[in-house]
């Protein structure tokens, strides 16, 4: 093709001009580079792989974890005119041969295919012999135990690389954090490839974090503020979902529950009557969202405290699609993260449950963040904001400050006495003096930071650690048990030579822990006594080894 891909998009694809970054990244593969592009879901990746599988010669070979979404795409190529495919296991045999003829003889522009079909041997062979356009590796998370959805069968495409070195890949998704990304390219073999991260901010959405104390008269006053807005109440349980609903029935607000208890019929029912506006509230367990385009949903309130700032950011995304001003409010407690903890903990992978554990930690520091909410948001994937938003609760009511100029050389020089080794729990034991055996065994009762934090409580610690973290003078490798590091804004601090204010965490610390119930009904899961014994047996085996810090 002679043209560019400006007049492409608009005589193919029939859209007027580019979004941010997809004609850079376009430009980028074209050229014969590498990329990696994190983007939101809806914000438009398919496109920066489609034109340049049109502009390049040869064809495009996509890969994509599921059936359906291979369909929803050649379905709409093939309505533009594109000669595109799909090659999986759907297809019957005689079907099968057709296709690979069809590719032989080049009349494809693109090929959408599962990952254990492209990297089979004799297929791999096939596509030597034909020239290839590029490579595109749609959902990369895919690829990363770290991301959402691991599927083993992704793990293959890391020898693509080397087999095809001298063929473009772009690698796509819309949830990495930082370690994901960094395992996604890692696996993936994209040393030298350009990472794009563009798109995650909502503009028209407030975030607002509000401290839980009693949460239904919470809701219902803000409910009572916004009297003819629809929008979705996400809690945790089924049994709460329940609940909410029916209280809020009883005052006259036209609620429904839903859940993955419910049959289909009264799930679909709900989701029906939700799009026509008939239902203003849906109060609902995570299983409500996948695939519900409702425009005007003006508000997300999450009840109790989200798993993880992927689900958090996905959940909260569903306000405001009509790019008018939404809410998204989250109720945050102390008293929810042992329940989230546990539930986690149930988990039977070790090594997930370590992953997951470290994402609500990471969770609780954007619930406790003390400065520019967005700005926390954004910089969790990876993206900048140039300034505080104006528009969170922290930039709109900013929380009260203190001096913590000694609280940080402190905390940073017990880092760096403790070698840069260790999480945020060990720093915290040592700086306040902890008489546990660990301490004793490894000799850091002898360091000199030993106990000099002592006339603070380990949550007063942790906040001021966290928002060492959040502004940049500590680096938490969470893939690496949260060990800390002092990064080289540090030093000024650590020197004397710069003053540091903070912010005066604005939720009250936990109070003690109480013992846990004895029952509880938590996500339709009974819990006894045994399973109790074992969750705690775990928990401390893993903050024990792993450095797990006690606040979470
Ligand atoms: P993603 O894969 O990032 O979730 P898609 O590639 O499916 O997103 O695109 C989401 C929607 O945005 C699609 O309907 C697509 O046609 C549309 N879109 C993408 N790029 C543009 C553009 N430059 N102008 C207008 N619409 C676009
Ligand atoms: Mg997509």
């Amino acid at each position: 093709m002679d043209c560019l891909p400006l007049h492409t998009l608009q005589t193919v694809f029939g859209f007027h001009a580019f979004r941010p970054f997809q004609e850079e990244i376009i430009n980028r593969l074209m050229a014969g580079d590498d990329s990696f592009v994190l983007m939101p879901t809806g914000g438009g990746k398919s496109l920066c792989y489609q034109i340049p599988a049109l502009h390049r010669h040869g064809v495009a070979i996509v890969v994509s974890p599921l059936i359906s979404l291979m369909k929803d795409q050649v379905d709409a190529l093939r309505e533009n005119g594109v000669a595109a495919a799909a090659y999986n296991s759907s297809l019957g045999e005689r079907d099968s041969r057709q296709l690979l003829a069809r590719l032989h003889a080049g009349e494809l522009d693109l090929l959408y295919v599962a990952p254990e079909r492209l990297m089979n041997d004799s297929f791999l062979e096939r596509l030597r012999e034909i020239p290839v356009a590029l490579f595109a590796i749609d959902e990369a998370h895919c690829v990363s135990q770290w991301g959402h959805d691991f599927r083993p069968e992704y793990v293959a495409l890391g020898r693509l690389r080397g087999i095809f070195p001298g063929i473009p890949l772009i690698a796509l998704t819309a949830t990495a954090d930082h370690q994901t990304r960094n395992d996604i390219m890692e696996r993936l073999g994209l040393a030298d490839a350009q990472v794009y991260i563009t798109g995650f901010d909502r503009p028209n959405i407030r975030y607002t974090v509000m401290e839980k104390r009693k949460p239904f008269q919470q809701l219902q006053e803000f409910l009572g503020t916004r009297p003819d807005e629809a929008g979705i109440v996400y809690a945790l349980s089924r049994k709460r979902v329940e609940e909410v609903a029916s209280k809020l029935r009883e005052l006259g607000i036209e609620a429904a529950p839903y859940h993955a208890g419910l049959a289909d019929r009264e799930r679909s029912r709900v989701q029906e009557a939700f799009l026509r506006d008939d239902i203003r509230v849906v109060v609902a367990t995570v299983a409500f969202g996948m695939g519900i385009d409702k425009p005007n949903v003006r508000f997300v309130v999450h009840y109790d405290l989200p798993k993880n700032i992927e689900s958090y950011y996905q959940e909260t995304g569903r306000a405001g699609r009509d790019g008018l001003p939404a809410e998204a409010l989250l109720l945050f407690g102390y008293g929810d993260i042992p329940i989230s903890r546990s539930l986690i903990e149930s988990g039977t992978n070790p090594e997930q449950v370590r992953i997951e554990l470290h994402k609500l930690s990471a969770m609780i520091g954007f619930a406790e963040a003390g400065s520019c909410r967005r700005g926390a948001l954004l910089g969790y994937f990876g993206q900048r904001l140039e300034e505080p938003c104006g528009n969170c609760d922290l930039c709109l009511d900013p929380p009260d400050s203190f001096d913590a100029t000694e609280e940080a050389r402190k905390a940073l020089s017990c880092v760096y006495r403790v070698g840069q080794r260790f999480g945020a729990g060990h720093v915290i034991d040592v700086l306040r003096g902890s008489k546990n055996e660990r301490i004793r065994q490894l000799g850091h009762d002898r360091l000199s930071t030993y106990g000099i934090g002592a006339h603070l409580a380990a949550e007063a610690w942790g906040s001021i650690i966290r928002q060492l973290i959040h502004r940049g003078y500590l680096q938490q490798d969470l893939a690496n048990f949260s060990v800390l590091k002092l990064t080289p804004s540090a030093l000024p601090l650590l020197r004397g030579e710069e003053r540091l204010v903070l912010a005066k965490p604005r939720i009250k610390v936990a109070e003690a822990k109480k013992e846990p119930r004895r029952r509880g009904t938590v996500l339709n899961m009974e819990y006894n006594e045994d399973l109790f014994q074992s969750l705690r047996a775990l928990r401390k085996r893993l903050a024990d080894e792993q450095n797990v810090p006690p606040y979470v």
